[in-house]
């Protein structure tokens, strides 16, 4: 069933947005060979930003926190249920009238792509070094809160 906030809604930095509630997205994250890994998916061409990676997400539902929210979408997307994670510190990027949070989380067992089972929204699943970041092509979204996100890994890998 459709939420009362399915929908496109302008922020006021003039960007287009799906979800008139915000959104949410899980940023799963752990200790690579060199430095922090996060696990991203590519999207898929048809939807929005296509083609770019991002963190798996998507639009709040009336009323939810976006813990939940972001535990909803990976599980539609990734195919991820809540115990495979442990919830960490959010972010919060507030463009005004439109807010997109972060969670951070690491994953409470292993977790490798071949193991996820990616819905038609994403083309792919990968653990990206976050220090090779800047050499894909990344959601402007993440792209824009990245240097938040990265304090906030240095700080959780300490
Ligand atoms: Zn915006």
């Amino acid at each position: 069933m459709l939420a009362s906030t399915d929908g496109w809604t302008t922020c006021s930095l003039g960007h287009k947005h799906w979800g008139r509630a915000g959104a949410a997205g899980l940023l799963l994250h752990r200790d690579g060979v060199n430095g922090p890994e996060v696990l991203l998916q590519h999207r898929a061409e048809w939807s929005h930003h296509g083609g770019t990676w991002g963190t798996p997400g998507g639009a709040l539902h009336e009323g939810e926190s976006v813990q939940v929210g972001a535990l909803r979408e990976v599980q539609e997307e990734l195919g991820l249920s809540p115990d495979d994670v442990v919830l960490g510190a959010v972010s919060v990027d507030d463009h005004g009238g439109w807010a997109y949070t972060t969670v951070l989380a690491r994953p409470a067992r292993s977790i490798e792509p071949s193991d996820l089972r990616l819905d038609g929204e994403s083309t792919g699943a990968a653990w990206l070094p976050v220090d090779g970041l800047d050499t894909v092509a990344l959601h402007p979204g993440l792209a824009a809160s990245l240097h938040r996100l990265r304090s906030l890994l240095e700080d959780a890998g300490r």
